[in-house]
């Protein structure tokens, strides 16, 4: 197939490529689209066979559901039964990077939700996503516009490299603001939240809406081997680059003399803090920021992590984030990606 890649930076100056990407999922069609978290895969959230051809571009198992993305909240009571505490958090973080799992209506097709009576739905704030989802006129069904096992992509670039000739359309709304996933959170039958993902919504932000967030305990831990996660997607090895990655933890200055020693005996990659530059060698080195700014860091991961692949390095070195606020999401995607290899250094 032939894939088409059309640049958008305002949706009001694309009407014809934006009415284009509408019809296209409305026909069963496949088109990636930009949103302010990654890159999405998307296809018609109604249509059981828009979800086959989603996993099969991707190469994603289909028991792991997809999100659907609506372009105004209220939208939810079209393919979800919501409640009180889905307003609230509607009102405090939508449009934005908050993903909630409801029981699902009828209309949703279980391709979609990988056999669950729940689905998952997000309002995205990119003016662009949101555009895309208002012209198609069915929700939006959209996993992270990968292939299966690499990291969610932050740039058009990343998402040609992986789906180019198995998609129809690819919108290049240039660099995702976040950079990781959004936040999945679930609501209890008792009205209370589980935190499935941590993401651009932090735990303390969901804090001020719900008094009880429970922490899903697969977002910092090893999942045993016949266990059944909420969010069947943290069963699955993510983020992994083909190198070893090894976190690193203890004192600054320490780590820093580690890397340099490290540089000399190895072919290491380092995905460094931008304080760091200056006293190590700069042959493989990635900067990802500064130390302080986990924002910034968290926009540069998955981008970091691929440049990393394309060395083809001995090992990847990074620092292990303190999990506060948006801390947390780092945590739990680089933890993933090392398959929680840590080295404390001393
Ligand atoms: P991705 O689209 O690649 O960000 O992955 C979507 C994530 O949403 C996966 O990790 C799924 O496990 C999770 N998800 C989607 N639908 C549900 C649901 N109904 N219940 C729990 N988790 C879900
Ligand atoms: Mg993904």
């Amino acid at each position: 197939m032939k894939t088409k890649v059309v640049k958008i930076t305002d949706p009001s100056l694309a009407k014809t490529d934006i009415e284009h990407a509408g019809r296209c999922i409305r026909d069963g069609g496949l088109v990636v689209i930009p949103t302010e978290t990654v890159y999405g895969l998307g296809g018609d959230g109604t249509n059981p066979q828009s979800a086959r051809k989603i996993y099969s571009a991707k190469g994603r198992p289909s028991d792991n559901p997809l999100i659907i993305h609506i372009s105004e909240p209220r939208d939810a009571e079209k393919y979800a039964y919501t409640n009180d505490v889905y307003y609230k958090l509607a009102d405090a973080f939508m449009p934005g990077p908050l993903t909630v799992v409801l029981p699902k209506k009828e209309i949703i097709p279980n391709e979609v939700t990988g056999g669950l009576n729940t689905v998952a739905v997000r309002c995205p704030s990119h003016p662009v996503a949101r555009a895309i989802i208002s012209e198609a006129g069915v929700p939006i069904a959209a996993p992270s516009a990968n292939i299966s096992g690499k990291p969610s992509p932050t740039s058009a670039e990343h998402v040609i490299c992986d789906l180019d000739g198995k998609v129809d359309m690819i919108i290049d709304g240039g660099e995702c603001d976040i950079g990781l996933e959004s936040t999945i959170v679930m609501v209890n039958s008792d009205n209370s939240l589980t935190l499935l993902r941590p993401g651009g919504i932090t735990y303390d932000a969901l804090l001020c809406v719900c008094e009880d967030v429970f922490i899903s305990p697969t977002i910092e831990g090893v999942l045993s081997e016949n266990e059944r996660p909420l969010s069947p997607g943290m069963k699955y090895k993510h983020y992994a680059p083909t190198s070893p990655l090894v976190l690193l933890c203890g004192d600054q200055d320490k780590i820093t003399r580690f890397l340099c020693n490290e540089q000399q005996r190895t072919r290491c990659l380092i995905l460094c803090y931008d304080e760091e530059i200056s006293a190590l060698s700069n042959k493989g080195l990635i900067p990802i920021g500064r130390h302080d700014d986990i924002q910034m860091q968290a926009k540069k991961l998955f981008s970091a992590l691929r440049e990393a692949d394309r060395y083809m390095p001995d090992v990847i070195y990074a620092h292990l984030p303190d999990k506060d606020g948006l801390g947390l999401a780092l945590y739990n995607r680089m933890i993933r990606a090392a398959a929680h290899t840590v080295k404390e250094i001393k």
